[in-house]
């Protein structure tokens, strides 16, 4: 039976491998620093002790790294799928093999509890596995015949790609960015966030094992001012997959548009998970509650908005506001632990500010509403009710454990509640009217919606949002489509008349 205690002990000997070398850049299959020798620290939310120094990329390192995937490039985009797949399954083992490690980093750099980075870590190995199998048919096309052309389309790796990512789950994340595009047969520069770079440098270090060839896959650490910055402007970077914030994919696209940068963002949320009254409300309940403190409430999907209809709200957020005020914070080591620290001081500082926000604004703070008392990044798990839909509480992605309530009185109202924002990436609706629940989803502006269920993951469909919710689709197929060009080739079935200009 795992402790606490056994935690902290298996921690420690993971990571001493960081305390002697640091986390370095990993640069044409070779481990080096910043070609300035700058570094930057990374702290432990938990108690804001030092984890290890990392190494501090800016634009040199980001060319070095640009250039080593360029070349690289052809060779990887033209070796054989099934060589590639192969690899890749490589890399999906020894993710299992080292997932202890994995999630015990993780929850000790981001603060997220071990009980949902266990399951992360073991994830991000599925998605290597299902893009390795679906590498072999990566180049697949159509047949499109027409009268007088036999009409085939194809794909083709479209070259090296910036993959920019956040650090609300980063080892996940990474895996899902990085999967695809190597299957795809792209080269990879990957810039981690700065908050949480640890597990994508072992991330790193498995791929290296797994005999990936240098250059193929790089990794930057570094600020996304600077580091960042770099890489969405480097002319050999063909495209840039975003995961983050809403107004720096905004700058990414500023960023990326002299060098004409194809771009994939996967951004901000503000969820509504809108409950009828003819729903079964034990099960409403537990998503609705799973949906917003799970992963400490930073999670772009996160349910944040609850929409309740006024004929059953006040059994139910009676029952959710016992529910709430039992939620375990603690030791994101503990296995009990429900709710970790937040991942750093300025994060904390963000979410803590929408308290008074939600007292100014007349919300009533049903629970929590404080921060924890004592080190580290802790906020007690919040809750407001007697909100209205312009308040800030309602509108502004928090991105912590905090759950903003809003009372509807039918379904018009619901659905011009639930669009009233600039968001649009996830939705959950639970109601057993099917009539209802198809009507709602269709007017819903929303990538994902899930119906009487939390979100629950299938890698075959797609992920992504509307609005400021991001641009494009990852998941089964459409990953190719944004890390491959698709080409139309035409091929003539007979002589069909070509128009004869200048002749006489
Ligand atoms: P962030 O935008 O601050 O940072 C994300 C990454 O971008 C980091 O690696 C950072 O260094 C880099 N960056 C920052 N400025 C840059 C610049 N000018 N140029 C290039 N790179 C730059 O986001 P965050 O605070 O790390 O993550 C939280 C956000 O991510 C939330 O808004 C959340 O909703 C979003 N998110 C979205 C999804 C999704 O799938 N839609 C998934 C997870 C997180």
């Amino acid at each position: 039976m795992e402790t606490l205690a056994i935690h902290c002990e298996k921690l420690e000997g993971y990571l001493d491998q960081f305390r002697e070398r640091g986390v370095l850049h990993h640069i044409n299959g070779e481990n080096c620093k910043s070609f300035d020798n700058t570094v930057f620290d990374t702290h432990s939310p938990v108690d804001e002790s030092l984890i290890c120094k990392v190494a501090r990329g800016g634009a040199v390192d980001i060319d070095v790294a640009a250039k080593a995937a360029r070349s690289a490039f052809p060779a990887w985009g033209d070796m054989a799928a099934n060589e590639r797949k192969k690899i890749l399954i490589r890399i999906a083992d020894g993710i299992i093999a080292r997932a202890e490690e994995i999630a015990l980093c993780e929850s000790w750099d981001t603060g997220q509890p071990i009980r949902f980075m266990a399951k992360a870590a073991l994830r991000g190995a599925e998605n290597f596995r299902f893009f390795a199998n679906k590498a072999p048919g990566a180049r697949d096309g159509q047949t499109l015949p027409s009268a007088s052309l036999l009409n085939i389309t194809t794909r083709v790796p479209i070259g090296p790609v910036g993959i920019i990512t956040p650090w609300n789950t980063p080892f996940m994340l990474s895996t899902w960015k990085i999967a695809p595009a190597l299957a795809a047969g792209c080269t990879v520069v990957h810039k981690p966030a700065e908050f949480s770079p640890v597990t994508a440098r072992i991330l790193m270090d498995i791929a290296h094992e797994a005999g990936l060839p240098p250059g193929v896959w790089n990794l930057v650490n570094g600020y996304g001012e600077e580091a960042g910055k770099a890489l969405t402007e480097h002319p050999d970077i063909k495209a840039i997959a975003f995961v983050g914030e809403s107004r720096t994919g905004s700058m990414i696209m500023k960023q990326g548009a002299d060098t004409l940068k194809r771009v994939h963002f996967e951004l901000g949320g503000k969820n509504p998970v809108v409950v009828f009254e003819d729903a079964n409300l034990d099960r409403a309940l537990d998503a609705a509650i799973f949906m917003i403190y799970s992963l400490n409430g930073e999670r772009c999907t996160s349910a944040s908005r609850l929409l309740i209809q006024k004929s059953i709200a006040a059994p139910f957020l009676e029952q959710l506001e016992k529910r709430v005020k039992n939620i375990r914070v603690g030791h994101p080591l503990d296995p009990d632990t429900e709710i970790g620290p937040l991942i750093h001081k300025v994060h904390f500082d963000k979410v803590t500010s929408f308290f008074d926000i939600a007292k100014s604004d007349g919300a009533t703070i049903a629970a929590g509403g404080k921060a924890v008392e004592g080190n580290g990044w802790y906020v007690e798990p919040t809750l407001f009710t007697n909100a209205s839909p312009d308040m800030r509480v309602s509108r502004e992605e928090i991105f912590g454990p905090v759950l903003t309530t809003i009372t509807f009185e039918d379904e018009t109202e619901a659905l011009s509640i639930a669009n009233g924002s600039e968001y649009g990436l996830a939705g959950y609706i639970w109601t057993n009217d099917i009539t209802r629940a198809l009507r709602f989803s269709n007017n819903l502006e929303a990538g994902m919606i899930w119906v009487n269920s939390e979100n629950v993951r299938h890698l075959p469909s797609p992920f992504g949002g509307m609005k400021a919710s991001g641009i494009g689709r990852d998941g089964g197929d459409w990953s190719f489509d944004f890390y491959m060009e698709t080409k139309h080739i035409g091929i003539a079935t007979g002589e069909h008349n070509i128009p004869k200009l200048g002749k006489m």
